[in-house]
């Protein structure tokens, strides 16, 4: 763009009958700049990509629809409008289907709010075996990994507590706002399960009060659950940002981990990554993340890390996209970090 007061210039000269060659010589810009504001095309003092333009967006919009497919259009409208997506609601869901984006879970069971508990409930004496939660485990899990561990159908656990967790363990959308859990049904919980209040409030995010915060629901870093004594995957919520487990150098793909230990940039990308995003927020993160990946793909950089890493794990497909992701990733947090430091590089920060 060219200053305001230059384009407002520009304007008046064409009023009083000069030519673009001629404004352009004045002003000392090029004819086609002079153009854009000539037709109309740009106001004065307007950044070069429109504000409602959905283009700057989409790499976000598409990975945080396939992160959290929970957040449906609403959410992902929301997020899009906090990092300065200015259309309005109907435009952005016109542009999520002219893009291919979609915006559902696919085998979403609804949530059904249930009516505060009356304390009715039976007094729960704690099950036999303690059962601690993984870090971001969801409820329904949780609950099931509770009732697993002393060889009861989950029915006979949730009969024992409060009716917001039979409705919560039901439903698929962890995170749904409707009816938090109260604190007594909470201390529930854990005079059951044998943990504490802080434990649980700490470790299971539908717990937390206070909005849907951005997350990715992935399945836990398998080496995290097997301290837990955990085989099977766990199903949890993760900050949105975070891609890798950096403590057991494992990549949390969107289909499977790959352990990265043979790439410490990998990991070390990582711990980058948590950094820029409480420096920047997270959404500001994302955007630049994903705004950065489209140029760091499949580069050599990139190609040269995936066979390394298909070296060291057997059997792993260097092309696989969960694979080409993690091989791009100690670039793409470089090019994130650039863009976060660089005013006017993403839409909607400071020009
Ligand atoms: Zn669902
Ligand atoms: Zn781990």
């Amino acid at each position: 763009m060219i200053p305001a007061a230059d384009a407002l210039r520009a304007i008046a000269l064409a009023g009083q009958g000069q030519n673009v060659s001629e404004i352009a010589r004045d002003l000392g810009h090029d004819r086609k700049t002079i153009r854009i504001y000539l037709n109309g095309h740009r106001a004065p003092g307007q950044p070069r990509q429109h504000a409602d333009s959905f283009a700057p967006f989409a790499a976000y919009v598409r990975q945080r629809a396939a992160d959290d497919p929970h957040l449906r259009s609403m959410g992902l409208h929301r997020e899009a409008a906090a990092l300065g997506y200015a259309g309005s609601y109907s435009a952005f869901t016109r542009e999520l289907r002219g893009h291919g984006i979609t915006v559902s879970c696919g085998t979403c069971r609804d949530w059904k709010p249930v009516p505060p508990s009356r304390g009715q409930e039976r007094s729960p004496g704690p099950l036999p075996f303690r059962t601690a939660p993984v870090t971001g485990e969801t409820i329904a899990s949780y609950l099931a990994r509770a009732a697993a561990a002393s060889s009861l159908p989950i029915e006979a656990v949730t009969r024992c507590l409060p009716p917001w967790f039979a409705a919560r363990a039901g439903g698929c959308d962890d995170l749904a706002v409707t009816g938090q859990p109260q604190p007594p049904d909470i201390r529930h919980l854990a005079a059951l399960t044998g943990t504490t209040e802080t434990a649980l409030r700490h470790a299971l995010p539908s717990l937390a009060a206070g909005g849907r915060p951005p997350v990715r629901a992935v399945f836990s870093c398998s080496r995290c659950s097997a301290r837990h004594g955990q085989r099977s995957p766990v199903p949890v919520h993760v900050p949105a940002y975070q891609r890798v487990c950096c403590r057991h150098r494992t990549w949390l793909g969107r289909t499977m981990q790959i352990d990265v230990t043979a790439v410490p940039d990998i990991a070390a990308a990582g711990r980058k990554a948590s950094r820029l995003a409480r420096n920047y927020g997270v959404g500001r993160f994302v955007l630049a993340e994903t705004t950065a990946r489209q140029g760091t793909i499949g580069k050599p950089e990139a190609l040269r890390r995936a066979a390394s890493l298909a070296l060291a794990v057997p059997g792993l497909d260097p092309g696989h996209p969960d694979a080409a992701e993690a091989a791009a990733y100690p670039q793409t947090i470089k090019v994130a970090a650039a863009f976060l430091r660089t005013p006017g590089a993403l839409p909607g920060g400071p020009e």
